[in-house]
């Protein structure tokens, strides 16, 4: 289907697209256009003003912070990430899963503030997020930036913390923990099908586990900790063996959706799979999927 007429907006400052934003009914923000103007072919919401936020220079940066960590700007696109030697240096993991979304064509121009704000339950980025413990900074025209614990940011397919008028700018990843790793897998129908189960891991600890958090996403409308496998896994061993422990039955308490693609009890079952990989991955032993 061919898009409706529709106003479109190129502004080249963040306060630009935030006045853009806040004055006109209507006004969405455009960043890579990959998954908003398939949602406008397809007439499933209609939009008045694209405002074309995926040129300003502000949110195109990836900085190096002091601390280890990386702030990256929302439009930076999953094939910069990839191939920028800040995010390389610090989170090797993050380069790798932007590296592996989809084709090139999609990693040209999808970006990773798109990424989070679609908010699909099934989208590469978002656990990872999490589970790295990253923070979304969030502007709007009348406040400072009001920052989101990317935990807290994703509501569900569409939904996230940022509201009418408000931009998601940059996302803060904090330095890994040293020692620590971090992992992330995920089952999908082939390379380049919907995910069915994914699951992020971040591990602090050499030998030991000293703390982990656990990410799985697929199996609600967003990504979601497991505290009973965090749990079961500080003061364990950093072996395959505990981690297959402490993964054992975490599908069981689980309540995913069942599709054409697999059903809720095969999810289930995919749970302890994916999670157990993660977390072996974050420990360095046993890890097989980056994908
Ligand atoms: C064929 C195909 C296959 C795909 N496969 C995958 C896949 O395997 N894994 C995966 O993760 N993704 C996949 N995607 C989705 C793709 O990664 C999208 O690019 C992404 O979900 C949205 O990013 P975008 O930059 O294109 O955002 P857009 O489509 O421009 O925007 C998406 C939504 O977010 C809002 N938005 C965007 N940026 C901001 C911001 N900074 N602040 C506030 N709101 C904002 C927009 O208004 C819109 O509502 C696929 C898409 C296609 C078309």
């Amino acid at each position: 289907m061919l898009l409706e007429s529709v106003e479109y907006a190129r502004p080249d400052t963040v306060e630009q697209a935030l006045t853009l934003l806040s004055q006109r009914e209507g006004a969405a923000p455009l960043a890579g256009g990959q998954s908003l103007v398939n949602v406008l072919k397809h007439r499933v919401a209609s939009v008045e003003l694209l405002v074309d936020i995926s040129r300003i220079d502000e949110l195109r940066r990836i900085e190096a912070r002091s601390d280890g960590g990386l702030e990256i700007g929302a439009c930076v696109t999953y094939d910069e990430l990839d191939g920028s030697d800040a995010v390389r240096a610090s989170h090797p993991l993050l380069a790798d899963v932007a590296g592996h979304i989809e084709d090139q064509q999609i990693r040209d121009r999808g970006t990773i503030g798109g990424n989070c704000c679609l908010s699909d339950p099934t989208n590469n980025l978002p656990p990872l997020l999490v589970a790295l413990d990253a923070t979304m900074n969030i502007r709007s025209r009348s406040g400072g930036v009001r920052q989101v614990a990317a935990e807290d940011f994703f509501h569900g397919y569409f939904s996230t913390a940022v509201g009418e008028g408000e931009l998601l700018c940059s996302i803060t990843v904090p330095p890994l923990p040293s020692p620590g790793g971090a992992g992330y897998s995920t089952v999908s129908l082939g390379a380049d099908s919907k995910a069915l189960a994914r699951a992020a891991a971040l591990v602090r600890g050499n030998g030991v586990i000293e703390d982990a958090r656990v990410v799985l996403a697929c199996f609600s409308a967003a990504p979601m900790r497991h505290h009973g496998m965090e749990a079961a896994l500080r003061g364990a061993p950093a072996t395959a063996e505990a981690v297959a422990a402490a993964a054992a039955g975490i599908g069981d308490g689980l309540d995913p959706p069942g599709d054409v693609h697999a059903s809720t009890d095969y999810r289930r079952a995919l749970a302890p799979v994916v999670a157990r990989r993660a977390v072996c991955q974050a420990i360095g032993n046993g890890g097989d999927e980056r994908g």
